[in-house]
């Protein structure tokens, strides 16, 4: 169709645009250089019409080991710098991004189906977490612990030396730049795989990068950025196995997050796992309607439900249940679903085929199971013909009980379950009933019981009166299948590093111990 051509003109216009067009799109950034894959040729298909799109080529093993090589080579020049030359190198990097921020975007939104105006957000983002970790370089120092010897013993934050990053497809400029900041900051190198289905702006970024700080600095070593694109049980299998990689950190889901966290513990390499949701939104009937009702929408409706902390379970208190999701409802049907590209759209198709068809799936076997689609639950009306992609209209279920699967795995789509609660005790008990513990949130007038339900929420981000605020600065993660490890704030930068502890004997003469010595 017309609508695929033109994606099509415009993907290859702005890979030309970066420099990535080939034969094959150049699709990995390894030691300061972009290389083509060697593998089985991998088709992207485009969200919205649900045509071939571009096709570029698996990285496999091969450019694996040459990345490791590469990242032992930058991490080496990288740690001889000073910890201020480091953060000011990351801020001069930045001047990179000057100029690109729209083609970014652009290309993020053909490829990923998400709308036009999320995707700009998102490179607003990449700058706020280069921008946050460069000045942490200089400000990382150790403690000094008053141990009950002769010794001066201190321990200060060394880095893994090279780690291994994975990220998915809902958020791929936001996770890449989330998870890159942070390992660099801290001294490491990194080679990072995004997900097979959102190659490209992750290896635009790094060269970008790159680039940016050679002309002000000495930039970035080269080495110590590199994407290496390919399938999870191809190229990111032989990443997780390889030898070089101490750190592995992983965006996922829980079925591959449990895989990665295996492979590393073959090797005896640690794991951050940031997994999925199942995340549940409180209204208590004394919470301000209005603003809870557009808090839900948010919660589940942005980036069509495809996002982990998406507020997926509406407890709503009795009293206000039926006025609550009939206002729901009513809101989810003015949402404008579009082509990503249009400015006016605010929730896109979902990205891909697997993910439509086990939305779809879940819908159907929750109606089977007795819930009851209040809304949606469908293709949305008034697309364009070509728009053949992804589409699923914002869809709010009732009549939905705890144990239905609906209400207990992540759909990862724009659906919502409503459930009803009786009091404080039962809502709580309602949001912990699931093997997910990542986000949540209560909507009460009520300060005392707002902060006291919140601490009981087994989750690890949890918002009152609000949803979805997050910040570079405050740590984020998981419980239960939500994973393990933080990312952001000096936790995020903590995992990236390993505490030393070295002992100096301040005594006249040295006495070392036989066995345990004394005053330990
Ligand atoms: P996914 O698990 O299918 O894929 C994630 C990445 O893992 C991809 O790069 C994939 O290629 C790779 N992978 C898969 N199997 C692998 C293996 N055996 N070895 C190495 N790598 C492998 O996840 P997805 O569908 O891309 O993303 C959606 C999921 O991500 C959802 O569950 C969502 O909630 C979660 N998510 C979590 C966060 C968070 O911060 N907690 C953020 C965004 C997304």
């Amino acid at each position: 169709s017309s609508l695929s051509q033109h994606a099509c003109d415009h993907l290859a216009a702005l890979l030309k645009g970066f420099g990535l067009a080939a034969s094959t799109p150049l699709s990995n950034w390894i030691d300061g250089r972009l290389v083509a894959g060697e593998g089985e040729e991998i088709t992207l298909i485009n969200p919205a019409t649900g045509e071939a799109l571009v096709s570029y080529r698996d990285a496999g093993a091969g450019l694996i080991e040459r990345a490791t090589q590469a990242a032992v080579r930058g991490q080496r020049e990288w740690v001889t710098l000073t910890a201020s030359e480091r953060g000011r190198r990351m801020n001069a990097a930045l001047r990179g991004l000057e100029g690109h921020e729209e083609a970014l975007a652009q290309l993020e939104s053909v490829v990923a189906g998400k709308p036009i105006r999320d995707c700009r957000a998102e490179v607003g983002k990449v700058r706020e977490m280069f921008e946050y970790y460069a000045g942490w370089c200089d400000k990382q120092h150790g403690e000094v612990i008053p141990v009950p010897t002769s010794h001066l013993n201190y321990v200060h934050h060394v880095p893994y030396g090279v780690v291994g990053q994975i990220t998915p497809w809902n958020a791929p400029m936001f996770t890449c730049a989330w998870q890159l900041a942070p390992a660099i900051a801290a001294g490491n190198a990194a080679v990072l795989k995004p997900s097979e289905l959102t190659p490209f702006t992750s290896v635009v970024i790094a060269k970008l990068l790159e680039e940016g700080g050679k002309g002000v600095s000495q930039g970035l070593p080269k080495g110590l950025i590199n994407i290496v694109n390919g399938l999870g049980k191809t190229t990111g299998a032989a990443l997780t196995d390889h030898p070089t990689i101490s750190k592995l950190v992983f965006v996922g889901s829980p079925q591959s997050g449990r895989m990665i966290a295996e492979a590393g513990a073959r090797r005896l390499v640690p794991s951050v796992l940031e997994l999925g949701g199942k995340s549940a939104n409180i209204v208590f009937a004394d919470a301000k309607l209005d603003e809870a009702v557009a808090g839900a929408q948010a919660a589940i409706f942005a980036a069509a439900g495809q996002s982990c902390v998406a507020g997926s379970r509406l407890l709503i208190e009795r009293s206000v249940f039926e006025q609550v999701t009939t206002r729901l409802a009513r809101a989810a049907e003015q949402i404008a679903v579009g082509l990503p590209s249009d400015e006016a759209t605010r929730m896109g198709p979902l990205q891909n085929r697997r993910q439509f068809e086990q939305v779809t799936r879940m819908i159907e076997a929750a109606e089977a199971a007795g819930a009851r689609v209040l809304t949606g639950g469908k293709r949305p009306e008034g697309l364009p013909d070509e728009a053949h992609g992804y589409f699923i209209a914002p869809t709010v279920l009732v009549d939905v009980t705890p144990e239905m699967e609906i209400a207990q795995q992540e759909v990862f789509g724009p659906v919502l379950v409503a459930m009803a609660f009786d009091d404080e005790a039962q809502a709580i008990q309602l949001a912990n009933e699931t093997r997910f513990g990542l986000a949540g949130a209560v909507w009460s007038q009520d300060v005392a019981r707002a902060h006291r339900v919140a601490g009981q929420l087994r989750a690890g981000t949890v918002w009152i009166n609000s949803y979805k605020a997050i910040s570079v600065m405050s740590p984020f993660g998981g419980f239960g299948d939500s994973g393990f490890g933080r990312s952001s704030g000096l936790d995020g930068l903590r995992e990236y590093t390993v505490p030393q502890s070295v002992w100096v004997e301040t005594a006249p003469e040295a006495s070392v111990a036989f066995g345990y010595g004394s005053g330990v």
